[in-house]
């Protein structure tokens, strides 16, 4: 550990019931000084876990949670919540709805005077573009706006770290994208360091530092978004994060597939059955007479097409093309696929 670790979990296992396996298993994860870390997996992989063991809502079976450098968890060891200077937001807001804002913001913050209390109340109100609004009450506002009012609340007592349990998920999509942007800029603008849990790959990537994919209680790979993107460390990572295709492959002089041969770097014997992973923005194509390939289909999205080729084993693979891009379906092509980064995984 060295002193940019904020909040370090060194082979944390929580386990409910022996009657189920392990909510998370061995988990190891750091998160480092003025860092946005996002924990992302589908529903039921342990995030919300993994953020409850951090606040101290529950305790480890086996491993050891540090906080700023401190214990908190493990061998024995035990700080309350109340005691961990954790700022928590959760995915239902949690704002009590018989009090103002301000007396919202106001109530976690013990020891002061209230005219204290409410000055930096008022503050952090401010800094999340809610001061106008400070005598309002919960069902007054929208779900974006109780957002942030629930991260002023979380950043009222100055935590050290601000833990968020798929904050977006209750928004509506076109308000998601904005308030996404919207809380990175107050947490980068207050120096604030955050975990963020979501399923939500898009979220993940486009908010953190570094993305950690969990499945089923474990930790698939730790890494910045343009590495699990580009260079995936295991199957699993490389189907959840983006879209994929699987093609199989024959490692020779370079990986052998029924759409060409590619650089090996895969380190495996020859002979070595592989899969290579596509993604839909490696995939070319034109139309030729005498192409192995046939255009199978064609989704418009907007602000692009996305084509599925079916080769000659009868695999598909998705392209993505331009949006003005239109070619019928039935259409012969020749097949060009050119990875950024030839990732394969054994067979
Ligand atoms: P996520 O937040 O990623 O959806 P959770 O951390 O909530 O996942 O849950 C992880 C696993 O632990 C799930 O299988 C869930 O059913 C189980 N689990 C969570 N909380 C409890 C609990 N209080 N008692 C028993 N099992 C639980
Ligand atoms: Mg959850």
């Amino acid at each position: 550990m060295d002193d940019r670790s904020l909040v370090v979990l060194r082979e944390v296992t929580k386990q409910y019931s022996p009657r189920f396996s392990p909510a998370i298993s061995c988990l190891s994860i750091t998160l480092n000084r003025g860092e946005i870390l996002a924990l992302l997996g589908p529903s039921g992989c342990g995030k919300t876990t993994t953020l409850r063991l951090i606040a101290g809502f529950d305790v480890p079976d086996e491993g050891v949670i540090l906080l700023d450098g401190a214990p908190v968890a493990g061998n024995g060891f035990w700080v309350p919540p109340e005691a961990r200077k954790i700022g928590m937001v959760f995915q239902d807001y949690a704002l009590f709805p018989h009090l103002t804002l301000l007396e919202n913001v106001a109530f976690g913050l013990h020891g002061k005077g209230k005219k204290e209390r409410e000055a930096r109340a008022m503050e952090v109100l401010k800094i999340v573009g809610m001061g106008g609004m400070a005598q309002r009450y919960p069902h007054e506002l929208s779900g974006g706006q109780q957002q942030r009012v629930a991260l002023a609340r979380a950043l009222a007592p100055g935590p050290v770290v601000i833990l968020l349990d798929e904050p977006f998920s209750n928004l509506d999509a076109d308000m998601r994208t904005d308030m996404r942007r919207e809380v990175e800029r107050i947490l980068r603008e207050s120096d604030m360091s955050a975990i963020l849990v979501t399923h939500d790959q898009e979220e993940a990537l486009s908010m953190a530092d570094r993305v950690g994919v969990l499945n089923n209680g474990s930790l698939e790979q730790l890494a910045a978004p343009e590495v699990l993107y580009h260079t995936p460390a295991t199957r699993f990572v490389a189907d959840f994060v983006g879209e994929a295709d699987f093609l199989p492959g024959e490692v020779q002089d370079g990986i052998v597939t029924e759409v060409g041969t590619f650089q090996d770097g895969s380190g495996l014997p020859k002979g070595a059955k592989v899969e290579l992973m596509i993604r839909p923005d490696d995939v070319h194509f034109e139309p030729c007479e005498d192409g192995d390939g046939v255009i199978a289909g064609r989704r418009f999205r907007g602000s692009e097409n996305r084509y599925a080729l079916a080769l000659p084993s009868g695999k598909r693979l998705r392209s993505s093309q331009s949006s003005d891009r239109v070619l019928a379906r039935g259409t012969k092509v020749k097949v060009m696929v050119r990875p950024t980064h030839v990732v394969v995984f054994p067979l």
